[in-house]
């Protein structure tokens, strides 16, 4: 199997948190967090389609200027989801700058952007034709599971406990089309654009009766029933789920949050920025330690931890930090 779905830390371990989870065969990404963003290319950061912020701590949230100077004037619409006051914090960095000219353009830039509370989603637009002024408020019932539902994949949230309240992350891809390569040899045909177009087809349920075009040759084609394809080519298997949980505290309310959130993910991404001896200081700073991490992947199944956003007084132990963390989760 192939991953579709390519995840990695934007700074190193010490560095402000922040995930970029990039899409095979496709120019799109989802980014994780909004810190400090130099690691990332424009390239990069121009492939953005939702953003999803964990909390607005500066660490999580600084580099919203940078994103938006890049997307400005491309036409694009961008979702944004964050927790309890995210409309409100939003809608302060818009309001930093001056916006007198951008009724000139054709509509440059559409921000979506999603406040996630524990019962219910709230939502506004901004659109800079408008002059980003907060637009199309509106609410709707959140049963605190799906808050992005695509026809290949899945991204929820949970309310998380820091004090203020931190939105957990799990993506999820519904499911993974693996096309067998040596029948696509033997039927004589070519991998090509065809073949993710035949992938939309199956994760939008199309008919198995669906005539699909198959390039053949130089410049000819062949017709299929869509049908036809899945049986010879095709063989579904799970999809990947990828967990994002940071700046979070180890209370009895909490871990079944995340437990349920991240469960039998392929790669949890937790942070612990505190040693398996400083768990006092982890309560009162509303922040895991390394074993509380490795504990909550161990719980929830997690095939693979990694950790992150580890505190700057243990730069000279950060090793230290990934044994303890991965010795709670093997259960050593
Ligand atoms: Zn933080
Ligand atoms: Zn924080």
């Amino acid at each position: 199997m192939k991953p579709i779905l390519h995840p990695s830390l934007v700074n190193d371990p010490l560095g402000d948190p922040g995930l970029f989870v990039q899409f095979l065969y496709e120019k799109r990404a989802f980014l994780f967090d909004m810190g400090d963003q130099s690691p990332l290319t424009n390239a990069d950061l121009l492939k953005v389609t939702h953003v999803f912020v964990s909390h607005t701590h500066i660490d999580h949230f600084i580099g919203f200027d940078r994103f938006l100077r890049l997307v400005f004037g491309r036409g694009k619409t961008i979702t944004l989801y964050g927790p309890e006051n995210f409309i409100a914090n939003v809608e302060g960095k818009l309001a930093g700058f001056t916006w007198n000219l951008v009724d000139r353009y054709d509509e440059s830039l559409t921000l979506e952007v999603v406040e996630v509370h524990r019962d219910r989603l709230r939502k506004a637009t901004f659109r800079a034709i408008e002059k980003f002024k907060r637009n199309d408020e509106r609410e709707e019932p959140w049963d605190g599971g799906v808050i992005l539902d695509e026809p290949a994949l899945s991204v929820s949230a949970a309310v998380l406990e820091h004090r203020v309240p931190c939105l957990g992350y799990a993506l999820k891809e519904k499911f993974h089309v693996n096309i067998n390569k040596d029948e696509l040899t033997a039927m004589h045909l070519a991998p090509g654009e065809w073949l993710n177009r035949v992938k939309q087809n199956i994760y939008e349920g199309a008919s198995d009766d669906l005539a699909v075009q198959v390039p053949v040759g130089v410049n000819g084609s062949q017709e299929f029933a869509l049908g036809t394809l899945k049986e010879k080519l095709v063989t579904i298997t799970p999809g990947q789920k990828i967990a994002y949980i940071t700046d979070t505290v180890y209370t009895p309310e909490n871990v079944p949050r995340v437990v349920n959130l991240v469960r039998e993910a392929d790669l949890l991404f937790c942070e612990s920025p505190f040693t398996a001896e400083e768990e006092d200081r982890a309560r009162d700073r509303c922040h895991l330690t390394t074993r509380q991490a490795g504990l909550l992947a161990k719980e929830a199944g997690v095939k693979q931890l990694k950790t992150f956003h580890y505190s700057k007084r243990h730069s000279h132990q950060t090793e230290r930090l990934v044994q303890e963390a991965q010795e709670t989760f093997r259960g050593e």
